[in-house]
């Protein structure tokens, strides 16, 4: 007997997550009952992933938990937030018990990791899409912003930016075959991205503008850049570039991949240069942060190789071409 809205969501989504003390009324009701801290402020962000658009079709399910939650967390991370809690929009095309297991596991896993609670959603059938909206907290007025970056800060990324749109290519060309140790790796960056939560919360006080990267380095220093009033130049041979996509993709492409492929969710960022060094030595979430350029008067951002600018063109990588 196929399984009824009622069953499906007790049985995946009543327990898919952390037990707060702070979730005074969770999943049963028409509405969850949250306790919120008096000296804190509330940051609220939400992100959908459609199949076949955000995720390749017929993707491990594992993975599409995984990242429903982590894309959110990530937009935390960039607030400088401390996430709590979690509401899930899920629309299916069935009820399919295999699929559903691995969603709740993906999605269980990441939030028991980092204590958040998933206190209620809304369950539809329909094309697969998932939608994810997350609850977390700043101390007041503390969330770090995209507007902030001043003239002189320099710029850091955290972690190795291109991996996961390099991961992507491969999930996409050759599903069925592992590949080398660092073809893995890579794959693993796309499917079980690490929102850098701890980076973020490290940040606080420290720097100036942070977002995170979903749309590639350069556009989204871009968008920093614009609600900063500021020019970002960034040093194409300054990118942190792993050895893994290096022995991938090679040295260019890897670059190429660093500045244009999205889906990172790495946190790009702005601080004092005074304090690049300091920086540097700090390690969250398993990963450092780079100085990757600097912060000019103007608009927009660019990178520069050698001391000069370069054109960063379309035409030398294709994710799907090869
Ligand atoms: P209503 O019709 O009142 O909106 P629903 O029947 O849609 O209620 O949901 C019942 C309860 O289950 C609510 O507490 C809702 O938040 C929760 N819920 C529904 N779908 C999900 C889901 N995918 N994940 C988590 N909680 C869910
Ligand atoms: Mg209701």
């Amino acid at each position: 007997m196929p399984l009824s809205e009622f069953d499906l969501i007790d049985r995946y989504f009543r327990d898919c997550g952390a037990r707060r003390d702070d979730v005074l009324l969770g999943v049963g009701d028409d509405g969850a009952v949250l306790g919120v801290p008096n000296d804190r402020q509330l940051v609220a962000a939400l992100d959908t992933l459609v199949d076949g658009v955000h995720f390749p079709r017929g993707c491990a399910p594992t993975s599409v938990g995984h990242r429903a939650l982590a894309v959110n967390l990530s937009d935390l991370a960039a607030m400088g937030a401390t996430p709590a809690w979690a509401l899930l929009g899920l629309t299916l095309p069935a009820a399919d018990e295999h699929w559903l297991d691995g969603f709740a596991q993906g999605f269980r896993a990441l939030a028991c990791r980092h204590e958040v609670a998933l206190v209620g959603g809304d369950t539809t059938s329909g094309p697969l899409c998932i939608t994810v909206q997350v609850l977390g907290f700043v101390s007041r007025d503390r969330a770090i912003r995209r507007r902030g970056a001043r003239v002189g800060d320099a710029v850091f990324v955290t972690g190795s930016p291109g991996d996961s749109t390099l991961g992507l290519a491969l999930e996409m060309q050759r599903r069925a075959d592992p590949g080398s140790a660092a073809a893995r790796e890579l794959r693993g960056r796309f499917l079980f991205p690490t929102p850098r939560l701890e980076w973020g919360a490290r940040l606080v006080g420290l720097a100036t503008a942070c977002i995170d990267v979903s749309d590639g380095l350069l556009g989204d220093a871009g968008k920093l850049a614009k609600a900063s009033g500021v020019r970002i130049e960034l040093d194409r041979e300054s990118l942190p570039i792993s050895a893994a996509a290096r022995e991938v993709a090679g040295e260019y492409d890897a670059r190429y991949a660093a500045l244009t492929g999205g889906e990172d969710f790495e946190l790009l960022f702005t601080a004092p240069a005074a304090l690049a060094a300091e920086i540097e030595t700090v390690l969250c979430d398993g990963v450092r942060a780079h100085c990757i350029g600097r912060v000019l008067a103007g608009e927009g951002a660019i990178v520069s190789s050698a001391g000069s600018v370069i054109d960063v063109s379309h035409s030398g990588f294709d994710h799907f071409g090869r």
